[in-house]
């Protein structure tokens, strides 16, 4: 095919040479196909913002229909969605919660191993938020204690000692004492390396509804302050932190 016999016409909105086919046959029109859908893409998008500016004015006013429970809910009550339309997913926070209160019960072991498979993925993001959440309340929370102790030394007194009794009572007499100091020293080389707070813990609790520890050696573990205030006095044969009832 040589270039004369094809037909080319010049299209005036892009400015380009185009062949015929590159035109509607039936419009009259200069611009070629791609320049309409073009032009008709923008004309249709003009449209869609005027129409969500005044749908999102109605919102704004008037809530929007949780698709829950089919009540009208200010956008501020709804889940926060920034992928969405108007940043919101039509679903109110106490539907929210109820739906996901309801979930983990039917799913609470799937529940439980997706935030240990989680954690396990997120160490290091997980170190760094609780680094940066004990050093924002480390003050804080010395200053509370320390005004707590003026006001009433007694209580914590008393904790200390009665915690220094159950230890001591705790304390096989094999138990050995070097190993014991040991790991509090691997405690706080671990707190420095980490810049978490690292607690020593007693895999089965010293003190508990169901068993009684021993203060020895064996029984030990490194934890985060965090997990080990998680766990608590909850007893788990595999020493974790996670409730398991
Ligand atoms: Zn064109
Ligand atoms: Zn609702």
């Amino acid at each position: 095919m040589t270039k004369e016999n094809v037909s080319t016409k010049i299209c005036s909105k892009c400015k380009v040479e185009k062949e015929s086919a590159d035109y509607y046959t039936n419009k009259t029109g200069k611009f070629c196909k791609l320049c309409i859908s073009h032009i008709n893409k923008l004309k249709r998008r003009k449209k869609n913002i005027k129409k969500d500016i005044i749908d999102y004015e109605k919102a704004v006013n008037d809530g929007l229909i949780c698709t829950k429970c089919n009540k009208l809910v200010p956008l501020n009550r709804l889940i926060k969605d920034m992928t969405l339309k108007f940043n919101v997913k039509k679903v109110c926070l106490p539907c929210n919660s109820k739906t996901s209160r309801e979930f983990y019960n039917n799913n609470v072991d799937k529940c439980i191993e997706r935030t240990k498979k989680w954690r396990g993925e997120n160490k290091e993001h997980r170190a760094e938020y609780e680094k940066a959440y004990s050093a924002k309340n480390a003050e804080r929370k010395k200053a509370s204690q320390r005004e707590r102790y003026k006001r009433n030394p007694l209580p914590l007194i008393q904790k200390v000692k009665e915690r220094a009794d159950a230890e001591k009572l705790a304390t096989p007499i094999w138990a050995n004492k070097d190993y014991i100091s040991l790991w509090y020293k691997l405690a706080k080389i671990e707190q420095e390396r980490t810049g978490m707070k690292i607690h020593v813990d007693h895999i089965i609790p010293l003190i508990s509804d169901v068993v009684c520890g021993l203060h020895c050696e064996d029984n030990f573990q490194l934890l985060t302050a965090g997990d080990n205030i998680r766990k608590g006095r909850k007893f788990n044969s595999d020493g974790s932190c996670y409730a398991k009832d």
